[in-house]
């Protein structure tokens, strides 16, 4: 699958927004987006003209599937799967992209970016209600109790990782247990819990053309 493999600050430039896709980088002063807030290239600097509905729109999905580091056919499978059940897309879409494994890794603090939390969910760091899991886009439900296996435990960059999730905290619907490096699904999160400035109903409308 082709993945991105270029600057990922070039993203958040690109994005307008810093996307946190760096770790401990993105709370420094070496934060690309804080020095350099325009979009990169040549013409980076260059006032753009009035952009139409779609590109509005495209900017949206592009915004949300990168900061989750996921590819198009993978974004989209989640958007058909949100698209499927009942209630506000938009919002089953967003709490879809929450439960992903990977996403839970790094919100719990086990890993300083989603990105890292996919590499420690490949390389069999994690259990999940006591049993290996490697799937990054393994869906986690309420009163799942994810775990770092005993081998892991000594890893230091997970154990670096939960020194620094301070600074960003545990959302409310997540309970870390730090000391015994285990973490649970005490729910699942409300849109309003959800405080990235994402407008996900632009993206539904783009996928519903
Ligand atoms: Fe984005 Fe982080 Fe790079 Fe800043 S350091 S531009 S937030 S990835």
């Amino acid at each position: 699958m082709a993945r991105y493999t270029g600057s990922v600050c070039r993203i958040c430039r690109r994005e307008n927004l810093k996307l946190f896709l760096k770790g401990d980088r993105c709370y420094s002063d070496k934060c690309a987006f804080d020095r350099r807030s325009y979009v990169p290239g040549e013409h980076g600097q260059r006032r753009r003209g009035k952009t139409s509905d779609y590109g509005i729109q495209l900017r949206e999905k592009q915004k949300v599937k990168r900061m989750y580091g996921l590819s198009e056919k993978q974004f989209r499978l989640v958007f058909k799967a949100a698209d499927r059940g009942t209630g506000i897309t938009g919002t089953r879409l967003l709490v879809l992209l929450e439960r992903r494994l990977d996403n839970v890794i790094y919100r719990l603090g086990f890993a300083n970016s989603r990105t890292q939390g996919r590499h420690f969910v490949l390389h069999n760091h994690f259990l999940v209600n006591g049993k290996k899991v490697n799937i990054p886009s393994y869906l986690i439900k309420v009163g799942d109790e994810i775990t770092v296996t005993e081998k892991s435990k000594k890893v230091q960059a997970i154990n670096d990782s939960l020194e620094a999730v301070v600074r960003r905290g545990v959302p409310q619907w997540l309970e870390l247990e730090k000391d015994q490096m285990k973490g649970m699904v005490k729910g699942l999160p409300d849109r309003d819990e959800l405080t990235m400035p994402i407008q996900e109903q632009l993206i539904v409308e783009l996928y519903s053309k």
